[in-house]
């Protein structure tokens, strides 16, 4: 009896040393990235605009209760000009999607992707009193990037107009991108046509950054791109005042460690950047940002931790600079 319980005990004992071991491998270890050559800072001036706000519309999330725990949703930004979505999280049909692929890529995004799933709606949670967000009023939705889990809550909202790269405008299209359900074909539907007008950067430097797009042409909203984890990602700055801004630079980085210790995605995660040398190269310009303008919160799209300290009341607040 004894001998049984002491094999029983030793069992269970490797097992969980091979899953913690599992874990640290996939998704914990990172590989150390070097530094990005020195780049000239651009600061920007910036005033306060009054009813400017950043709200946090989180619809998706997992391990909420620790340090690590991941997030997905969409940031609004209220404008006096018109509102702006970032990105929107997972679509709430993610299911019936995702169905059309193999059983292989689909248990991949069912056990990634999927693990973010909506609860409640993308516009449900925009309805919600705290926020009472009227989507008449939304102007526009930008992507960071076009993967499905920041493309696909376009699918429960209705038609917006969507900002764009061409770059990655041709990369949702692109059917080996589709053939690894990193974009959905059926999200395309909800993407400008091809022929369409793109974001198109100017030659004005920002921050680190050589090119810009100031979107409402008052400082507030300024996109970067950030070419890398897909070929037309881009980074969003919000200027709420001169000190409190947030930089959402999507799937750049997994979470702030990226960034803080300069080192790569997790193994588990690597595969979904399409150019990792160039990926790479964004997570050390990345840390340099950091160093140089410590105030700015740099928000990786899944990092639950980063959206926490720059939405202390959690999600469904918002946060202005007033
Ligand atoms: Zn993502």
């Amino acid at each position: 009896m004894l001998r049984v319980l002491r094999i029983f005990v030793q069992s269970l004992f490797i097992l969980i040393a091979m899953v913690a071991a599992s874990l640290y491998f996939l998704y914990f270890r990172r590989a150390p990235l070097p530094a990005a050559p020195p780049h000239a800072l651009v600061a920007p001036a910036i005033s306060t605009i009054p009813g400017l706000a950043a709200c946090w519309i989180e619809t998706g999330k997992t391990f909420s209760n620790f340090s690590f725990g991941s997030t997905a949703g969409s940031i609004l930004v209220r404008h006096p000009a018109g509102d702006l979505l970032i990105d929107t999280g997972n679509s709430s049909h993610f299911a019936e999607e995702i169905s059309v692929y193999p059983f292989w890529t689909r248990l991949k995004l069912k056990s990634l992707a999927g693990e973010l799933n909506p609860k409640v709606p993308l516009p449900d949670l925009l309805r919600r009193r705290s926020i009472d967000e009227d989507l008449a009023k939304v102007r526009w939705v930008i992507l960071s990037h076009v993967h499905l889990d920041h493309a696909g809550g376009l699918m429960d909202l209705p038609q917006m107009p969507v900002l764009l790269t061409r770059e990655e405008l041709q990369f949702a299209n692109d059917p080996e991108a589709q053939a690894k359900g990193f974009t959905i074909a059926a999200h395309t539907q909800k993407f400008p046509p091809a022929s369409a007008p793109t974001l198109k950067f100017d030659a004005t430097p920002y921050e680190t950054f050589d090119e810009s797009i100031d979107l409402y042409k008052d400082g507030s909203v300024v996109v970067v791109p950030l070419r890398g984890h897909t070929p037309g990602s881009v980074g969003i700055f919000v200027n709420l005042s001169p000190t409190r801004r947030l930089f959402y630079v999507g799937d750049a980085v997994d979470d702030e460690r990226g960034f803080e210790e300069r080192v790569g995605k997790s193994l588990i995660l690597q595969d979904s950047d399409n150019d990792m040398a160039l990926a790479n190269q964004i997570t050390g310009r990345l840390s340099e940002l950091h160093e140089k303008v410590p105030g700015l919160a740099i928000i990786p799209a899944h990092g639950r931790s980063a959206y926490k300290k720059f939405f202390p009341g959690g999600p469904l607040t918002c946060v202005s600079g007033q």
